[in-house]
């Protein structure tokens, strides 16, 4: 095989696959070469046998979006519910601390809740951090 039946060999593959066009040059070598008219031959059967591979899978964008949609709306109610969660636990703490601990105390305990809040707050912070890392 010369390099002009490769070459144009080359320009049947990408005329097979649509990228290209039949021009005159090609179609004179072709009916002249045996070589290329064999491997011609070859790439249109094959596409015969590919053809039951060429499908589009049956895939719903719209589907994949909804379910996407879904899983953030269910995180988000989450991190809402926990949030809500740990601010009820400081507002029962600090209503049952400001009833039964001597009022002498209460400065502290307040001192003692602003420090260790945000230490409270830190794995929903990570979580967050952590998530839209995720996301890119
Ligand atoms: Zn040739």
């Amino acid at each position: 095989m010369d390099t002009k039946c490769k070459e144009l060999q080359l320009l049947l593959m990408d005329i097979h696959y649509g990228e290209g066009k039949m021009s005159e040059k090609v179609r004179e070598h072709l009916a002249e070469c045996i070589d290329c008219q064999v491997y011609w031959q070859e790439i249109q059967e094959l596409k015969g046998i590919l053809a039951p591979l060429d499908f589009d899978p049956d895939i719903s964008h719209t589907d994949i979006d909804n379910a996407l949609l879904r899983g953030k709306k269910r995180e988000t109610v989450f991190e809402l519910f926990q949030f809500v969660v740990v601010g009820l636990i400081y507002l029962v703490m600090v209503f049952l601390v400001s009833k039964r601990v001597n009022p002498n105390y209460y400065f502290y305990y307040q001192g003692f809740l602003y420090l260790t809040l945000p230490l409270f707050s830190l794995p929903i912070f990570f979580r967050r951090i952590k998530k839209e890392d995720s996301h890119g």
